[in-house]
């Protein structure tokens, strides 16, 4: 795997997700937010009397289990029009159903970021090592019938 970030996280200041609101950070600091886990991209299924959302290791068609990338980010609502652009005008209404290890639901539950985030660690293979990224561990939604799904959901943090 890579060891280049494939996130522009140069130039920030330390720790600034501590000093200011998730709604006053920059566009690039809003970004570097993400740590590359790629878990968003998993399909869940949501239980409609508890609300529970689980992960399922089914993948969006577009995603990239070996980079934890999408394969087509700047043309994706091509292909998967219901695709979420996570703003911090709209992380209330989505934080939810985010993955537990993902960043903008820890500092939006108030919680800190782990060491193995890269803005941390400065290392944005250790998310993959701390084992709680998508790395070769997803199936095909193409190859897994819907209720199937069940089957495949797996507990966080991975
Ligand atoms: S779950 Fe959160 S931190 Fe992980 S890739 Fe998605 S937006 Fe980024
Ligand atoms: S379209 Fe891309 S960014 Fe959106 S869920 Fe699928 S893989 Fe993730």
């Amino acid at each position: 795997m890579s060891k280049r970030d494939p996130i522009d996280r140069d130039g920030l200041q330390p720790r600034f997700w501590e000093r200011k609101p998730l709604k006053n950070l920059s566009q690039k600091e809003w970004e570097a937010l993400c740590d590359g886990c790629g878990k968003c991209c998993l399909n869940k299924l949501e239980d409609a009397d508890t609300g529970y959302v689980a992960l399922t290791r089914v993948a969006c068609r577009l995603l990239d289990d070996e980079t934890c990338r999408c394969t087509q980010y700047d043309i994706r609502h091509q292909f998967v029009p219901e695709c979420i652009v996570l703003t911090p005008g709209n992380l209330d209404s989505h934080a939810y159903w985010m993955p537990q290890t993902c960043a903008y639901r820890l500092l939006w539950e108030g919680k800190t970021l782990f060491d193995w985030h890269p803005l941390i660690s400065g290392d944005p293979g250790s998310v993959h090592r701390a084992g709680v990224s998508v790395y070769q561990m997803t199936v095909s939604e193409f190859e897994t019938p819907e209720d199937e799904w069940e089957d495949h959901i797996i507990e966080e943090p991975l």
